[in-house]
Protein backbone atom coordinates (compact mmCIF):
# COMPACT_ATOMS: atom_id res chain seq x y z
CA UNK A 1 0.00 0.00 0.00
CA UNK A 2 1.39 3.52 -0.91
CA UNK A 3 1.52 6.26 1.56
CA UNK A 4 1.19 9.83 0.31
CA UNK A 5 2.75 12.75 2.60
CA UNK A 6 2.69 16.51 2.25
CA UNK A 7 5.29 18.32 3.25
CA UNK A 8 7.84 21.11 3.10
CA UNK A 9 11.56 20.26 1.43
CA UNK A 10 14.93 22.23 1.23
CA UNK A 11 16.72 20.65 -2.04
CA UNK A 12 19.92 19.34 -0.67
CA UNK A 13 21.16 18.31 -4.48
CA UNK A 14 19.64 16.40 -7.48
CA UNK A 15 21.57 13.17 -9.29
CA UNK A 16 20.39 11.63 -12.35
CA UNK A 17 18.66 8.12 -11.91
CA UNK A 18 17.70 6.80 -15.39
CA UNK A 19 16.62 8.64 -18.89
CA UNK A 20 13.55 9.57 -17.77
CA UNK A 21 14.35 10.52 -14.04
CA UNK A 22 16.71 12.08 -11.21
CA UNK A 23 17.03 11.16 -7.47
CA UNK A 24 16.66 14.41 -5.54
CA UNK A 25 18.02 14.68 -2.11
CA UNK A 26 15.42 16.56 0.37
CA UNK A 27 15.74 17.78 3.55
CA UNK A 28 12.04 17.42 5.42
CA UNK A 29 10.76 18.76 8.54
CA UNK A 30 9.30 15.25 9.52
CA UNK A 31 11.82 12.79 7.55
CA UNK A 32 14.98 14.78 8.21
CA UNK A 33 17.04 13.95 4.92
CA UNK A 34 15.38 11.38 2.60
CA UNK A 35 15.96 10.51 -1.41
CA UNK A 36 13.07 10.36 -3.59
CA UNK A 37 13.06 9.36 -7.27
CA UNK A 38 11.82 12.38 -9.33
CA UNK A 39 10.15 10.89 -12.71
CA UNK A 40 9.19 12.50 -15.88
CA UNK A 41 11.82 15.50 -14.39
CA UNK A 42 12.32 16.08 -18.20
CA UNK A 43 8.97 16.47 -20.17
CA UNK A 44 8.07 20.27 -20.37
CA UNK A 45 4.89 19.47 -18.51
CA UNK A 46 6.36 18.35 -15.11
CA UNK A 47 5.65 20.13 -12.62
CA UNK A 48 9.20 19.19 -10.79
CA UNK A 49 11.05 20.96 -13.71
CA UNK A 50 13.11 24.13 -12.34
CA UNK A 51 11.88 23.74 -8.80
CA UNK A 52 13.55 20.72 -8.00
CA UNK A 53 16.95 22.89 -7.71
CA UNK A 54 19.94 23.12 -4.78
CA UNK A 55 18.88 25.56 -1.98
CA UNK A 56 15.33 25.59 -3.12
CA UNK A 57 12.31 25.78 -0.52
CA UNK A 58 9.44 23.85 -1.50
CA UNK A 59 6.03 22.58 -0.86
CA UNK A 60 5.80 18.99 -1.79
CA UNK A 61 4.10 16.03 -2.11
CA UNK A 62 5.77 12.46 -1.79
CA UNK A 63 3.90 9.18 -2.17
CA UNK A 64 5.96 6.01 -0.68
CA UNK A 65 5.53 2.29 -2.45
CA UNK A 66 8.38 -0.33 -2.75
CA UNK A 67 10.50 1.05 -0.48
CA UNK A 68 11.13 4.36 -1.70
CA UNK A 69 9.74 7.89 -2.02
CA UNK A 70 8.31 9.46 -5.08
CA UNK A 71 8.76 13.14 -5.46
CA UNK A 72 5.45 14.02 -7.04
CA UNK A 73 4.49 17.44 -6.94
CA UNK A 74 6.67 20.61 -6.08
CA UNK A 75 5.52 24.42 -5.73
CA UNK A 76 8.33 27.01 -4.53
CA UNK A 77 7.95 28.85 -1.72
CA UNK A 78 11.29 30.35 -1.48
CA UNK A 79 14.34 30.52 -4.31
CA UNK A 80 17.70 32.46 -3.40
CA UNK A 81 19.01 33.59 -6.20
CA UNK A 82 21.74 35.00 -4.80
CA UNK A 83 23.34 31.55 -4.54
CA UNK A 84 23.69 31.92 -8.22
CA UNK A 85 25.04 34.93 -8.93
CA UNK A 86 27.55 35.20 -6.23
CA UNK A 87 30.23 32.87 -5.99
CA UNK A 88 31.36 33.03 -2.24
CA UNK A 89 28.01 33.07 -1.27
CA UNK A 90 27.56 29.84 -4.11
CA UNK A 91 30.37 28.32 -1.94
CA UNK A 92 29.13 28.68 1.69
CA UNK A 93 25.72 27.79 0.77
CA UNK A 94 26.81 24.34 -0.99
CA UNK A 95 28.69 23.79 2.43
CA UNK A 96 25.29 24.20 4.79
CA UNK A 97 23.62 22.01 2.13
CA UNK A 98 26.55 19.46 2.44
CA UNK A 99 26.68 19.65 6.10
CA UNK A 100 22.73 19.18 6.39
CA UNK A 101 23.60 15.94 3.96
CA UNK A 102 26.12 14.69 6.27
CA UNK A 103 24.49 15.21 9.66
CA UNK A 104 21.50 12.54 8.83
CA UNK A 105 22.13 9.19 6.81
CA UNK A 106 20.37 9.75 3.47
CA UNK A 107 16.69 7.66 2.32
CA UNK A 108 15.52 7.31 6.18
CA UNK A 109 12.35 5.17 6.80
CA UNK A 110 8.60 6.15 6.18
CA UNK A 111 6.90 8.78 7.97
CA UNK A 112 6.74 6.39 11.44
CA UNK A 113 10.03 5.55 11.19
CA UNK A 114 11.49 9.03 11.67
CA UNK A 115 12.80 9.72 15.17
CA UNK A 116 11.05 13.41 15.12
CA UNK A 117 11.56 16.38 16.97
CA UNK A 118 15.41 16.84 15.89
CA UNK A 119 14.76 17.05 11.87
CA UNK A 120 11.83 19.95 12.65
CA UNK A 121 14.67 21.96 14.58
CA UNK A 122 17.69 21.46 12.01
CA UNK A 123 15.06 21.87 8.72
CA UNK A 124 14.48 25.40 10.99
CA UNK A 125 17.71 26.10 11.21
CA UNK A 126 18.75 25.03 7.86
CA UNK A 127 16.28 27.21 5.95
CA UNK A 128 17.32 30.27 8.78
CA UNK A 129 20.96 29.97 7.62
CA UNK A 130 20.24 30.15 4.03
CA UNK A 131 17.94 33.21 4.72
CA UNK A 132 20.31 34.56 6.92
CA UNK A 133 23.10 33.97 3.58
CA UNK A 134 20.45 35.45 1.13
CA UNK A 135 20.13 38.78 3.53
CA UNK A 136 24.18 38.39 3.74
CA UNK A 137 25.62 37.24 0.97
CA UNK A 138 28.82 38.54 1.67
CA UNK A 139 28.62 37.31 5.45
CA UNK A 140 29.42 33.70 4.88
CA UNK A 141 31.69 33.25 8.00
CA UNK A 142 29.17 35.31 9.39
CA UNK A 143 26.62 33.29 9.13
CA UNK A 144 28.40 30.04 9.67
CA UNK A 145 29.17 30.90 13.36
CA UNK A 146 25.97 31.92 13.87
CA UNK A 147 24.20 28.50 12.46
CA UNK A 148 27.22 26.34 14.27
CA UNK A 149 26.57 27.92 17.89
CA UNK A 150 22.79 26.86 16.91
CA UNK A 151 23.27 23.67 15.56
CA UNK A 152 25.75 22.50 18.58
CA UNK A 153 23.21 23.48 21.17
CA UNK A 154 20.53 21.29 18.78
CA UNK A 155 23.23 18.32 19.25
CA UNK A 156 24.11 19.00 22.62
CA UNK A 157 27.64 19.55 22.33
CA UNK A 158 27.99 23.74 23.03
CA UNK A 159 30.97 24.50 24.72
CA UNK A 160 31.68 26.80 27.50
CA UNK A 161 32.77 29.84 26.97
CA UNK A 162 31.95 31.85 29.75
CA UNK A 163 34.77 30.92 31.97
CA UNK A 164 37.71 28.42 32.57
CA UNK A 165 36.09 24.91 32.72
CA UNK A 166 38.49 24.32 35.81
CA UNK A 167 38.69 26.73 37.92
CA UNK A 168 36.22 29.06 36.65
CA UNK A 169 38.07 32.60 36.46
CA UNK A 170 37.22 34.89 33.91
CA UNK A 171 40.58 35.32 32.58
CA UNK A 172 40.48 32.61 29.69
CA UNK A 173 43.03 32.37 26.94
CA UNK A 174 42.85 28.95 25.16
CA UNK A 175 39.79 26.81 23.73
CA UNK A 176 39.52 22.86 23.58
CA UNK A 177 37.26 21.07 21.58
CA UNK A 178 38.47 17.77 23.63
CA UNK A 179 38.02 19.70 27.09
CA UNK A 180 34.80 21.05 25.75
CA UNK A 181 34.95 24.97 26.23
CA UNK A 182 37.75 27.76 27.17
CA UNK A 183 40.69 27.48 29.46
CA UNK A 184 42.99 29.88 31.40
CA UNK A 185 46.36 29.86 30.87
CA UNK A 186 47.16 27.88 34.27
CA UNK A 187 44.36 25.06 33.74
CA UNK A 188 45.58 24.60 30.11
CA UNK A 189 47.77 21.69 29.95
CA UNK A 190 50.58 20.50 27.08
CA UNK A 191 48.54 21.18 23.99
CA UNK A 192 45.69 20.67 24.30
CA UNK A 193 44.32 23.72 24.02
CA UNK A 194 44.39 26.53 21.19
CA UNK A 195 45.17 29.76 21.47
CA UNK A 196 41.47 31.92 21.69
CA UNK A 197 41.63 36.09 20.87
CA UNK A 198 39.70 38.00 23.47
CA UNK A 199 37.99 39.31 20.29
CA UNK A 200 36.60 35.92 19.11
CA UNK A 201 35.07 35.61 22.54
CA UNK A 202 33.60 38.89 22.22
CA UNK A 203 31.94 38.06 18.81
CA UNK A 204 30.81 34.55 19.92
CA UNK A 205 28.91 35.91 22.70
CA UNK A 206 27.25 38.38 20.36
CA UNK A 207 26.16 35.23 17.66
CA UNK A 208 25.14 33.24 20.81
CA UNK A 209 22.75 35.43 21.86
CA UNK A 210 21.48 37.46 19.30
CA UNK A 211 19.28 36.83 16.11
CA UNK A 212 21.07 36.80 13.03
CA UNK A 213 19.45 39.69 11.76
CA UNK A 214 21.37 41.58 14.97
CA UNK A 215 24.54 39.38 15.04
CA UNK A 216 25.24 39.69 11.29
CA UNK A 217 25.83 43.51 11.66
CA UNK A 218 28.44 43.79 14.10
CA UNK A 219 32.02 44.23 12.35
CA UNK A 220 35.03 41.87 13.13
CA UNK A 221 38.25 41.29 11.90
CA UNK A 222 38.69 38.92 9.50
CA UNK A 223 40.74 36.74 11.92
CA UNK A 224 38.68 37.01 13.86
CA UNK A 225 35.90 35.42 11.84
CA UNK A 226 38.45 32.95 11.19
CA UNK A 227 39.05 31.90 14.41
CA UNK A 228 35.45 31.90 15.67
CA UNK A 229 34.80 29.42 12.87
CA UNK A 230 37.35 27.29 13.21
CA UNK A 231 36.91 26.73 16.72
CA UNK A 232 33.50 25.74 16.38
CA UNK A 233 33.96 23.46 13.54
CA UNK A 234 36.39 21.49 15.60
CA UNK A 235 33.97 21.44 18.48
CA UNK A 236 31.50 19.98 16.35
CA UNK A 237 33.77 17.54 14.40
CA UNK A 238 35.44 16.81 17.31
CA UNK A 239 32.16 15.21 18.22
CA UNK A 240 30.85 14.03 14.61
CA UNK A 241 33.91 13.23 12.70
CA UNK A 242 32.59 14.50 9.09
CA UNK A 243 34.92 15.60 5.98
CA UNK A 244 33.10 17.97 3.50
CA UNK A 245 34.82 18.45 0.39
CA UNK A 246 32.94 22.40 0.22
CA UNK A 247 35.00 23.36 2.87
CA UNK A 248 38.44 23.30 0.88
CA UNK A 249 36.28 26.46 -1.44
CA UNK A 250 35.60 28.48 1.70
CA UNK A 251 37.12 32.09 1.91
CA UNK A 252 36.98 34.90 4.22
CA UNK A 253 38.26 38.20 1.86
CA UNK A 254 40.50 36.51 -0.60
CA UNK A 255 41.88 34.60 1.49
CA UNK A 256 41.08 30.45 2.00
CA UNK A 257 39.97 29.79 5.27
CA UNK A 258 41.93 27.37 6.24
CA UNK A 259 45.18 29.71 5.45
CA UNK A 260 44.63 31.77 8.55
CA UNK A 261 46.23 28.46 10.05
CA UNK A 262 43.75 27.47 12.39
ZN1 LIG B 1 41.51 27.83 34.98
Amino acid sequence: MSETLRTEAIVLGRQPWDEKSELALLFCPQLGCIEALCGGIYKSASSLRGRVEPFNNLEIQLVRGRGRWRLTQAQTLKIYPQFYSDYPCLCWGSFYLELWRALMPAARGSAEEGPGGEEASLYSLLGQALEALGAFPHKGVGVSIWMLWRLVGLLGIAPEISSCLRCHTDQVSYFSAPAGGTLCAQCQRGDEGWRLMPETRKLWSQYRKNPWSVALKERFLPSTYAQGEAYLWRQLTYHWPLALKSRRFLKIGERSLESFGY
